[in-house]
């Protein structure tokens, strides 16, 4: 409110016809725009040369190849010089968004002041609750996504992830015993194929 108030104050004091900050950064423009030299085409655009450097401006669209001129409605320097050029005025050529009129434009509305709480209207409703805040839920969160029964509903993923759920499950005492058979079996097996093929290779008898 207070801000509204003293930016308008501000720019009614003044007798500026475009914003402070603008106005300076355009007489820095203007200043550079000396090294320049315009050299117009006689229809529509200006030649503006500084040794190799050339660049083109086209005073009816408000535009410059350097791009700085479309893109925020001030003059860049190219520009500048080619409207010396003319004789035309450069605040002719700046964009209306940083003319005063705007600006009291912009901060012409305030904000309304009101009053303080002790004179708000007390309604006689329900009594407004907040929302229900979910409960944590206890564990380790779940990390795989819940598949669909297209892709196969919650099955376990891979044959790896099967046999390692397999491998965890505790062996009842059968199982264990007819285990251990296999092995024992295995290794006997593993020595009977072993045996011929150490004997036949050694020339020397095993000694
Ligand atoms: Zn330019």
């Amino acid at each position: 409110m207070t801000r509204m108030r003293q930016k308008r104050d501000e720019m009614l004091k003044t007798d500026y016809l475009i914003c402070p900050r603008i106005k300076k950064r355009l007489d820095l423009l203007i200043t550079e725009s000396r090294n320049w030299t315009a050299s117009w085409d006689g229809q529509k655009l200006f030649a503006v040369k500084q040794g190799t450097r050339v660049n083109t401006v086209d005073l009816e669209t408000m535009s410059c190849s350097c791009r700085v001129f479309d893109l925020t409605g001030i003059p860049c320097e190219h520009a500048i010089a080619a409207i010396y050029d003319r004789r035309h005025q450069v605040i002719d050529y700046i964009s209306d968004y940083y003319k005063r009129s705007k600006y009291l434009a912009s901060y012409q509305h305030s904000l309304e002041a009101i009053k303080g709480e002790e004179f708000w209207e007390v309604h006689s409703t329900d009594e407004l609750l907040p929302p229900d805040i979910p409960k944590k839920l206890r564990g380790r969160p779940k990390r795989l996504r819940r598949r669909e029964d297209w892709e196969g509903g919650n099955r376990i993923q891979s044959s790896q992830d099967e046999n390692h759920v397999v491998a965890q499950r505790k062996k009842t005492p059968k199982e264990a015993k007819r285990q251990k058979i296999q092995v024992r079996r295995a290794v006997k097996n593993v020595d009977k194929q072993k045996l011929p093929f150490v004997k036949n290779n050694d020339p020397t008898g095993g000694d």
